[in-house]
């Protein structure tokens, strides 16, 4: 791994994550713009029916990302001005977002302690007369606990809108993700564990609401809309609510199908990465582990470890930048929502609102984990990391006192 000049850098850069396409992507791809029809149509069809079936869910809708997903499965309850939506801070943009374009408030739920996902009790106590839905987010590909959260939405009538974008391939005891909540809603973007470049897609078991999120999606025609420059259908549609323009496109559901065939094979890689972590790291005082409760069930979507600061004299920050000056690229997830200068100046959130979310994103350094990455990748990233712990341990002055 050392090069003449003693640099540990090496021929090694790996980044925080690439995308895994291959040749059969390319010729998909291809096939589709070569077939005449390049919007939404037979391979999106295709691609939906396939996604349905592997999380074992009645409907899939295809769209142009899990934001689209999320924003139509919350339009879908027909919220109004200052309704509330439960969801935890510990999340992306988006989620905070999409329960904002709808005129509802996202009241945010705390972590579980010293864990990414929201706290079934917190989520209890955050319930409320103006309570209309719950979005849990499924950390990293690790679920939530999806048995607390649905005896809860039962218990007050509450609809339940998975934001799954990091959870394709997870299971809760048995169950697969996208076949529990009222609607489950997937991320294809570029770096999630299956990719179109930019997708989403929302799977439900409701016929009713599958039709409706269809038509939300474009643009509130009706049915079948899509086929009208089709010479076998019908020129003549009707607009029948307010919708929006969410469609995906056949070129992407053409990479999506060939992701599809491939997921197994890449699950499969990402969980041999994880595996490896696991026992590289494993009896480290400095490096706690990620929270896991069945490690088979987990997508591994991320690896991320929390630095023991007490342990170290050096902060997270730092940490990363030792990490890049060695060639490894890392990320943070995530800085919790109520801390962004947005949420702080619009509803007027401060540090220490979520004392289990902020704890945790503090420590929190995601390492590089993808299907792409080999075994000796994997083993470069964590000597590099024990090389930074050991450089950098507190040492603890053992005083004993003669009496
Ligand atoms: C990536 C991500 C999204 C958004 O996915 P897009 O497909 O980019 O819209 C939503 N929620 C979480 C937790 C994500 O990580």
């Amino acid at each position: 791994m050392k090069t003449a000049n003693g640099d540990d850098r090496g021929e090694h850069s790996i980044p925080f994550c690439l995308p895994l396409i291959g040749e059969k992507e390319v010729e998909q791809v291809v096939a589709a713009l070569r077939s005449g029809w390049i919007t939404t149509g037979p391979r999106t069809l295709d691609f939906e029916q396939h996604f349905a079936k592997a999380v074992h869910a009645r409907h899939a809708i295809a769209v142009n990302s899990c934001t689209a997903a999320l924003h139509l499965s919350l339009a879908s309850l027909d919220l109004q001005q200052g309704d509330e939506v439960i969801t935890t801070p510990y999340t992306f943009a988006a989620t905070g977002e999409t329960i904002l374009y709808t005129g509802a408030i996202p009241v945010f739920a705390d972590v579980l302690p010293n864990q990414f996902n929201i706290d079934p009790a917190a989520i209890a106590l955050a319930i409320n007369g103006r309570t209309r839905a719950i979005v849990p987010v499924h950390f990293g590909g690790e679920a939530c606990n999806m048995g607390e959260i649905v005896e809860l939405a039962q218990r007050y009538g509450l609809p339940v809108i998975e934001d799954a974008a990091h959870a394709l391939g997870t299971r809760y005891f048995g169950k697969t993700i996208g076949s529990i909540g009222t609607t489950t809603c997937f991320s294809f973007y570029a770096i999630k564990n299956l990719t179109t470049g930019e997708g989403g897609m929302i799977t439900t078991n409701d016929g009713d609401r599958a039709d409706r999120l269809r038509r939300l999606s474009l643009h509130g025609l009706s049915k079948d809309a899509w086929k009208r420059y089709d010479d076998k259908s019908n020129w003549y549609y009707e607009i029948r609510e307010l919708g929006y323009k969410y469609n995906m496109s056949d070129i992407q559901a053409a990479i999506g199908l060939e992701q599809l065939h491939k997921f197994h094979h890449h699950q499969q890689i990402r969980k041999t990465l994880a595996r490896f972590y696991l026992d590289a790291f494993a009896g480290m005082d400095e490096i706690e582990l990620p929270p896991f409760r069945n490690f088979a069930e987990n997508a591994w979507h991320l690896f991320v470890i929390r630095i023991r600061q007490e342990k170290l004299t050096l902060g997270r920050d730092d940490f990363i930048r030792a990490l890049q000056d060695k060639g490894i690229g890392c990320s943070v997830h995530f800085m919790p929502l109520h801390l962004h200068p947005f949420y702080r100046d619009r509803f007027g959130y401060r540090p220490g609102d979520y004392p289990h979310a902020e704890s945790v994103y503090e420590r929190a350094i995601s390492l590089p984990l993808y299907p792409r990455m080999s075994l000796q990748d994997a083993a470069y990233v964590s000597e590099t990391v024990k090389k930074i712990v050991a450089l950098n341990r507190k040492r603890i002055i053992a005083v004993s006192v003669a009496l």
